[in-house]
């Protein structure tokens, strides 16, 4: 099924002509459909984010593969089926309020943007803080908020978030980050355990109590604090 799917979508290569909306269709149902990513929200805005813009110069034509790629100042945008998998995680809705940490080049704030109210991302290198926002306002993301900084202390004047999403490895899990995180709501974090073993962790806070749940292997750039 999924094969057929594909040829087909091959055949509208030749055309439409957008060469870079059909790679980012077959990404979508061979790399993240395929896996059991599900959530319409999820998939539609993994279709629509132009992923290739987000990249390191040189790369764009690996954007739609389904790896981690370089996107400068040694830090990388992730593999794009754990981009949609960390999505579909936060149960996102249009209501919602995000806050991200670690913007890098703000491919995961614009797919979160695709499907919630508003987005506030954090990062700490400057000039990727500065370049991701230049191209988010370029795409038209105004629902996007992007300030430099170290993000373990969250953003609390936009808080309480319904959701947050953290995309560099921590040792442990800021406690700023689940203070500001709304009762209900969800938190989807990669925990370093070793040097080189990391999981993702999902928290969901509830009226007075926390659950964690350590999910998948994964392997994300260091949160530095
Ligand atoms: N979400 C990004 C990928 C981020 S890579 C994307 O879609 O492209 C992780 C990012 O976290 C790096 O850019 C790194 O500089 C940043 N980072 C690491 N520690 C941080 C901290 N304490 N606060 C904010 N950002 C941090």
């Amino acid at each position: 099924m999924a094969t057929w799917k594909s040829l087909f979508l091959l055949l509208g290569l030749f055309t439409s002509g957008d060469q870079y909306e059909l790679m980012r269709k077959l990404m979508v149902l061979q790399q993240i459909e395929a896996r059991g990513v599900s959530n319409q929200l999820v998939l539609e805005a993994m279709r629509n984010v132009p992923r290739h813009l987000f990249v390191a110069d040189g790369y764009e034509e690996y954007a739609y593969s389904d790896q981690a790629l370089p996107i400068g100042y040694g830090q990388t945008i992730s593999q794009p089926y754990i981009v949609a998998y960390m999505t579909e995680l936060i149960r996102p809705k249009p209501s919602f309020k995000v806050l991200e940490i670690g913007t890098g080049s703000g491919y995961q704030a614009a797919v979160l943007a695709e499907i919630v109210d508003q987005v506030y991302s954090i990062e700490l290198v400057d000039e990727l803080a500065r370049q991701a926002d230049s191209l988010l306002k370029k795409l038209d993301y105004d629902n996007v908020h992007v300030k430099s900084g170290d993000g373990y202390a969250g953003w609390a004047e936009h808080a309480p978030y319904d959701a947050i999403v953290v995309t560099a490895a921590a040792d442990s899990v800021p406690p700023p980050l689940l203070e500001q995180l709304k009762a209900g709501g969800r938190m989807i974090i990669p925990v370093a355990k070793w040097d080189d073993y990391q999981y993702l962790r999902l928290i969901e806070k509830k009226e007075n109590r926390i659950i964690s749940r350590d999910l998948i292997a994964v392997r994300f750039v260091p949160f530095v604090h």
